[in-house]
């Protein structure tokens, strides 16, 4: 009999948003003239912006026609988009467009990034944490053994409210390190100066970061950077990966992109340096075939003047959700970060678990929250609260709010 990919077992099953699930459907049935709000999803809520989707219309009826049909793309992605990507999100950072790999998806280029890196790499996870990076490392074979909610080989960075939701550098050697800014799911914000600490960090002892920047498009704060090869030396050591699900509404259409610089090297057995870029090209083009082109030509028309502005009033409805978000928690006397730069509010329930605090949310005021304990130890005692949802729900859930009990 074939043998299973032993690494697999090692997976701890997801039992977070099944279980949300089973606990909202048994209210629901005790209480079926409730109304729920759930609050807890990380999907967007509101519609493609016009824009993206006359890009598309056009694009589909160019593929209609003999003269202007196309069928393979470059995987790496067309050209017009890798341009305007870099001319718009990149200006003055010293990247250049063919150091721009478009994908369908920033869940999987996170993921998939571990493949160019040596099954014994040492990997750094923030706790809490968004789950795919734990989850690809389990598969690739570099956790070692479960113990408890933990891995025995990552090291973990505890983001707690201590330091702040800014977790410490690593105390001991590691080659590969995740970090993810605007954060998902503390909604914190990495400072220049702090970010500036983790390239330096890397530089020094030879590590790469991966940088999910999905979120950075809600950022408000000018003193915040935008990207991480804003810092001097990032070129050396970083991988940037942004996705267009979150800014402009794109979780069911599909289109990201991942930034490796040639300025990137890993080692080989020897020591030699090997180019990250060329790694990733030859495994981009080895196990994919590019972005659908009507989905390329959507993703540019963000960059297009129309799209800049419907892509703003999408994040400014998103971040008035938050805002009031954090008031109504803030009223209520608990403690929160996020909500300011970020479309997420991490709460803590101080003196209760965040299972506790959901079943009481879920009972008292019929709102679903996300358990913190679901993207960590460190999530313990905190709770997640979602920007993602229709101004009508966020309004009933503030009111909801005011009558519940801690
Ligand atoms: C939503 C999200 C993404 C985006 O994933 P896509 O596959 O591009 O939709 C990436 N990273 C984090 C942390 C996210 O929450």
């Amino acid at each position: 009999m074939a043998r299973a990919n032993p690494h697999f077992l090692n997976l701890k099953s997801s039992y977070l948003f099944v279980d949300i699930a089973q606990r909202v459907a048994a209210y629901q049935k005790a209480h079926p003239e409730r109304s729920i709000i759930k609050m807890g999803i990380g999907d967007v809520t509101e519609p493609l912006p016009a824009a993206c989707r006359e890009a598309m219309k056009a694009a589909i009826d160019e593929l209609g026609s003999k003269a202007t049909f196309r069928g393979y793309g470059p995987s790496e992605g067309y050209g017009f988009l890798r341009d305007a990507i870099v001319e718009n999100d990149f200006a003055n950072c010293g990247i250049s467009s063919d150091e721009i790999f478009v994908s369908d998806g920033s869940k999987q280029d996170s993921a998939n990034i571990g493949e160019i890196f040596d099954a014994s790499a040492t990997v750094a996870v923030t706790d809490p944490v968004y789950p795919v990076y734990v989850d690809s490392n389990v598969m690739a074979g570099r956790s070692g053994d479960a113990e408890g909610d933990r891995y025995s080989n990552f090291v973990y960075l505890d983001s707690t409210p201590e330091n702040g939701y800014l977790p410490a550098l690593p105390s001991e050697p590691v080659d590969i390190i995740y970090l993810c800014f605007p954060n998902n799911p503390t909604g914190t914000v990495i400072s220049r100066e702090k970010l500036t600490e983790w390239v330096n960090y890397a530089r020094r002892e030879k590590a790469v970061i991966i940088y999910d920047a999905a979120y950075v498009a809600f950022v408000s704060d000018p003193e915040i950077p935008r990207s991480i090869y804003e810092i001097e030396g990032a070129h050396e050591c970083a991988i940037e990966m942004r996705s267009f699900s979150k800014i402009a509404g794109f979780t069911g259409v599909r289109c990201a992109y991942t930034v490796i610089p040639k300025a990137l090297k890993l080692a080989d057995a020897e020591g030699n340096e090997i180019s990250a870029h060329q790694l990733w090209n030859r495994r981009h083009g080895t196990k994919f075939n590019g972005t659908s082109y009507p989905v390329q030509a959507a993703a540019a028309a963000v960059y297009s003047p129309e799209g800049q502005a419907q892509v703003k009033e999408l994040v400014s409805f998103y971040m008035e959700n938050a805002r009031l978000l954090r008031e109504a928690v803030t009223a209520l006397g608990l403690s929160c970060v996020g909500g300011e730069n970020a479309p997420y509010v991490w709460i803590q329930v101080p003196g209760k678990s965040s299972w506790d605090f959901f079943d009481n949310l879920l009972n008292n005021a019929g709102i679903v929250c996300t358990p913190g304990a679901g993207f960590g130890t460190c999530g313990e005692g905190h709770i997640r609260l979602s920007a993602f949802n229709s101004r009508e729900n966020v309004i009933e859930a503030v009111e909801r709010l005011k009558t519940v009990e801690l």
